[in-house]
């Protein structure tokens, strides 16, 4: 298990089970936050975000909604707006617990696949 937590503890979050990777984004909002994303379609996550602790960022067709801490500012995690699925942010992960999880770079800037 891999735990997580913004810098003042408000939000938290569990990967349940080691992955072999996660993933760092090039699109317009990842690489500004520079997070690196585990998926919950892809990896089971825990997330405990108490309603109210987080401020909200959406734009443009807003299905996507980033949360960043309202007291330490740290963006914990993405979740979608109709609540299907969301990612958590593994930059506030344990540093020793993320040992040897392979960091993936997908181009969500333009061709949306792989580049590696
Ligand atoms: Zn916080």
């Amino acid at each position: 298990m891999i735990n997580g937590s913004c810098h003042c503890g408000t939000v938290t979050f569990q990967i349940l089970e080691k992955p072999d990777s996660v993933v760092s984004c090039n699109c317009s909002i990842c690489r500004k936050l520079n997070t690196v994303w585990a998926h919950s379609h892809r990896i089971k996550l825990a997330l405990n975000a108490p309603e109210g602790s987080t401020h909200i960022y959406k734009w443009g067709d807003k299905d996507l909604e980033f949360h960043s801490c309202k007291t330490c500012g740290c963006t914990t995690h993405w979740m979608a707006t109709d609540g299907s699925r969301y990612a958590v942010n593994c930059q506030l992960a344990s540093e020793t617990d993320m040992d040897g999880v392979r960091v993936r770079r997908f181009d969500g800037a333009q061709t949306w696949a792989f580049l590696d």
